[in-house]
């Protein structure tokens, strides 16, 4: 039995493993995957470094400019050098080992290979959570259950948390990381706006390896197939600029849906209870 159960082990779910560990709960973290690269351009803000000091020791390579192109093709460049803001780009691969290393480290226990389906109720109360894995069905049991599994978490939909999600609300987007020589300037990251609703961008990772990928908003992921504005991304001229090579190795690629509008308009708060509801 344990105190709390955490359904994803991608940053989410083991940032607050982590926590939760941290304050001295019993905690399991349950993973679908062991080595999984979730596609994604993997660009960070600076804050990561609060939440993650450990990442220092990384020495991944800060990004102080931003070159943007319009969907005309006219160009923006700004250096944020002076700022105390910028931000910072990682292989998704290593960032989610690395963040559930050091859940693990803070004392939550890593079950990966294990696909949560569905809750275990007993009298209508969710008490746990029930898993597939290579070696059959699993049964996990808490006091508080976390759902962070992601876009495509059955958990979401089972608990009534969230509604199936509409056409109109997601986007996709592909992606992949390349290697090979290239004009990118490692300190800039590269953001192309479509003359659809969409969006591309190119992230140098260092090592003379990039992530590059584009992708569709709103109802455009009906109109548009990813697979060929991906194709005609890569051709486009201001790509080519600093793709000048006619050969780059693919080390890997993959397509995922993402909430294609944006954060909550309206976030949640937390009403402090006033005096007289705490003397109650
Ligand atoms: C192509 C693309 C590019 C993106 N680029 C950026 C970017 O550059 N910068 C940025 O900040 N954001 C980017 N995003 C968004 C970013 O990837 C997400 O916001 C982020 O990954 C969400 O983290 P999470 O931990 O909530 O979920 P996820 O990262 O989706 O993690 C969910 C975890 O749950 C696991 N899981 C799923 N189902 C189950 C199950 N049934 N049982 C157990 N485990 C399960 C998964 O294996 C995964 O480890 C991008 C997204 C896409 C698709």
């Amino acid at each position: 039995m344990y105190d709390v159960l955490v359904s994803g082990g991608g940053p989410s779910g083991s940032k607050c493993a982590q926590i939760l560990a941290e304050a001295g709960y019993k905690v399991a973290l349950i993973e679908k995957d062991v080595n999984w690269r979730k596609p994604c351009g993997g660009g960070c803000s600076l804050r990561f470094y609060k939440y993650y000091p450990q990442l220092k020791k990384l020495n991944i390579i800060d990004k102080h400019t931003i070159a943007m192109y319009s969907a005309d093709y006219s160009k923006f460049q700004y250096t944020y050098e002076n700022y105390n803001d910028y931000s910072l780009v990682m292989d998704r691969l290593e960032l989610d080992n690395f963040v559930r290393d050091i859940a693990i480290d803070a004392g939550a226990e890593l079950f990966d290979r294990n696909i949560s389906f569905d809750f275990i109720y007993k009298n209508k109360k969710k008490i746990g959570i029930k898993t597939k894995s290579p070696d059959g069905s699993k049964e996990f049991f808490g006091n508080i259950i976390i759902i962070a599994d992601g876009m495509s978490s059955k958990l979401a939909l089972k608990s009534g948390l969230r509604k199936k999600w509409k056409t109109e609300e997601i986007g996709v987007a592909k992606c992949a990381i390349m290697e090979g020589n290239s004009q990118l300037d490692e300190e800039t990251i590269y953001v192309y706006f479509k003359p659809y609703m969409g969006f591309g961008w190119i992230f140098p990772l260092g090592n003379n390896r990039f992530n590059i990928g584009c992708g569709t908003f709103y109802e455009d992921t009906l109109n548009y197939n990813l697979n060929h504005i991906y194709n005609d991304f890569l051709k486009e001229p201001n790509v080519k600029e600093y793709l000048t090579s006619s050969n780059y190795k693919v080390i890997w690629s993959g397509a995922y849906s993402l909430p294609g509008k944006g954060v909550l308009e309206k976030r949640g708060v937390l009403e402090k209870p006033s005096d007289e509801k705490v003397k109650d």
